[in-house]
């Protein structure tokens, strides 16, 4: 199936690693020409490096740094001859108990996980308006739907950006003029940041490794971790010519974890 978006440009945020590299692969393999960010330079530009050699056809540039910051954002902004697609990603905030949480800390998380997709958004969408397409991903978590007891600055600062979404993709002057905006909720994807949180748990427990990671397969109706490769493809039918007709979504990918039946 032809997606529709050859020659386009995609931002892609936090993508040198797991689910953002993901959406950059599937997005180059359609022909769309990428900029993309992380904040480490050496596995970014090995990324750039796949990812050209990938698709020959394509053009793919790497802007390096933290894209909290408003610099960054501005850098990666620049890079970008024009953003067709958006794709915002971010490391998550860290686990732990809301007792132990400060003002500084609800601060950092909301900052990472909202204010900066927001930021990008705000950047983008008129433009795009103005285009007749534009398609804005937002990666969040399978927490917002069924939040994760230790993972409270994720659940509350990514509820507050799929809030704020819910409203904003319904705006007639983005909608009526070919924006989507939609949320994509990972569920447990193989990825470095998942293997890290195996190997906590498994200290933690006492336990190996591969028992933590046999225990958590088993409870998902799927019997596997995710793929990053999956989650991309995914992402990039969002960002297909076809989907213009579903905006304000928040769609799970969990193999099956999320227990209701909507
Ligand atoms: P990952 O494998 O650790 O990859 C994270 C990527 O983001 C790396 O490229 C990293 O590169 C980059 N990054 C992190 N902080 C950044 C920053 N401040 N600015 C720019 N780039 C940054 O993580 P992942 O599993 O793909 O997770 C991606 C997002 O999905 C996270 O927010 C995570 O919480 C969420 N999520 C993941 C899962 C899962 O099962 N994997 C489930 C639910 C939610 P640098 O470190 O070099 O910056």
């Amino acid at each position: 199936m032809d997606l529709g978006i050859a020659g386009r440009w995609a931002l892609v945020c936090a993508a040198s690693k797991g689910l953002g590299k993901g959406c950059a692969q599937a997005l180059a393999h359609e022909g769309v020409n990428l900029v993309i960010n992380a904040r480490s330079e050496q596995p970014l530009d090995a990324t750039a490096q796949e990812l050209r050699a990938s698709n020959p056809n394509i053009e793919v540039k790497a802007v390096a740094g933290d894209i909290g910051t408003d610099a960054v954002r501005q850098a990666v902004l620049s890079a970008c001859p024009r953003v067709d697609i958006l794709v915002n990603n971010n490391g998550g905030p860290p686990p732990g108990d809301f007792r132990d949480w400060t003002r500084e800390d609800w601060q950092a998380a909301v900052d990472a996980n909202m204010i900066t997709p927001i930021e990008l958004i705000k950047a983008t969408v008129d433009t795009m308006a103005a285009n007749g397409f534009g398609r804005v991903i937002n990666i969040t978590s399978g927490a917002v739907k069924a939040p994760i007891d230790i993972l409270g600055l994720s659940n509350g600062a990514r509820s507050g950006l799929t809030g704020f979404i819910a409203g904003l993709a319904r705006q007639p002057q983005l909608a009526g003029n070919n924006v989507t905006i939609n949320n994509l909720l990972p569920g447990s994807f193989d990825t470095e940041r998942l293997r890290n949180n195996l190997e906590i748990s498994a200290q933690k427990q006492n336990q190996t490794i591969e028992a933590i990671r046999e225990q958590r397969v088993q409870s998902i109706p799927a019997q596997r971790f995710g793929t990053a490769e999956e989650f991309g493809t995914f992402c990039a039918f969002l960002c297909s010519a076809q989907a213009g007709y579903m905006t304000g979504q928040n769609i799970l990918l969990d193999g099956g974890s999320y227990p209701g039946t909507f």
